[in-house]
């Protein structure tokens, strides 16, 4: 079958190969893929700066936003052939800490964790793989290839499950506006989530007009290209998804009283801006407010998130899906292209 492998921690490395069929230890159940989806950690991976191979092995199977249906699977399982499932990406780490024992591997304490496609896992991007039956979500058949928006849903899914978690520690928590910075695939689904909460959701970019202006509109969203305006926001809470150090700096004591700013995204070390921490203190301090980060997704948001998907308008979902590429031309999909949202791998095609 035909892969997308990749030499981690040698850039260009990647190449489409023939490798043998998923071995069985990878899990009692035989998806066929129908789709794949591209993100920045891919092409990190791919850059040469970020991944690992299974012990062992020289190469690694790319690919953790996946989407594929069932072939095969045992009779004591909750899949069934035909089924529509996400694998999760991450495994608990062996010890396990305490975090893992109890089924929240997002939570990890000692980065032993494993990652499909990522760290010394093998990855989905393969013409057919395997998976343990625990660590597939079912979505709804409904959804068809916009189930392949999983894998990131869960990640804010988590940012939702961790923000009203935060919310509720005051008894009268009633959050009205919400602000998301970054109106990539994260930002969007962030804001679907919002929206879905009943928010009143406010989006910045610094692309003007454009696709990304009129699915935050189809939100019934208000989307910003001035930094300007957000100073008057006063959000209750923010959804930080650029991991832009200037942006995380503008975030920060920007919040209503009480406020909560969720930061999803991830920054290079070494850049260096100057912040007036003594403000930023002071009014974290006398306005209750938190700030937090949150990375990964355990099982139960990945359900949470497959809920939030079947419960979503299915045209808004596919206008999040700007280039669909066939497996023959994968490297097209890591190309950055203008008018990009989500980019996938069309396995079918
Ligand atoms: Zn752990």
């Amino acid at each position: 079958m035909r892969a997308i492998t990749v030499s981690p921690g040698i850039a260009d490395s990647a190449r489409l190969e023939d490798v043998p069929e998923p071995p069985r230890s990878d899990g009692a159940v035989l998806v066929r893929s129908l789709a794949l989806g591209v993100c920045g950690t891919d092409r990190e991976i791919l850059s040469g700066a970020y991944g690992s191979a299974p012990p062992g092995e020289r190469r690694l199977v790319l690919g953790h936003e996946s989407l594929g249906e069932v072939e095969e699977a045992p009779h004591d399982c909750d899949v069934r052939p035909g089924d529509l499932v996400v694998g999760i990406v991450r495994r608990p780490d062996p010890v396990p800490c305490l975090a893992c024992a109890v089924g929240e591997w997002d939570m990890c304490r000692n980065g032993r964790y494993t990652e499909r496609g990522i760290k010394e896992r093998h990855g989905y991007g393969a013409e057919r793989f395997r998976i343990e039956p625990d660590f597939a979500v079912k979505i709804d058949p409904a959804l068809g290839i916009l189930g392949v928006l999983l894998e990131p849903a869960s990640i804010l899914a988590k940012a939702w499950d961790h923000t009203e978690r935060i919310g509720q520690r005051a008894r009268a928590w009633q959050p009205k506006c919400l602000l998301v910075t970054g109106a990539g695939p994260i930002g969007l689904l962030a804001a679907l989530m919002g929206a879905q909460r009943g928010l009143d959701v406010h989006v910045f970019d610094r692309n003007q007009g454009g696709p990304k202006e009129a699915l935050v509109r189809g939100l019934g969203g208000t989307y910003h290209t001035d930094a300007a305006t957000l100073a008057r926001l006063a959000p209750d809470i923010v959804m930080e998804c650029t991991g832009s150090p200037a942006l995380v700096r503008e975030c920060l004591g920007a919040t209503a009283a009480a406020g909560i700013v969720c930061l999803t995204g991830v920054s290079e070390p070494g850049k260096v801006v100057d912040v007036d921490i003594g403000r930023v203190n002071r009014m974290m301090v006398l306005d209750n407010d938190t700030v937090f980060g949150v990375v990964n997704a355990n099982r139960r948001h990945y359900e949470m998130g497959a809920d939030a998907l079947a419960r979503a308008d299915r045209d808004w979902l596919g206008r999040l899906i700007t280039r669909r590429v066939p497996l023959a031309r994968w490297r097209e999909a890591l190309e950055h292209r203008r008018g990009d949202i989500k980019v996938i791998v069309d396995f079918a095609e």
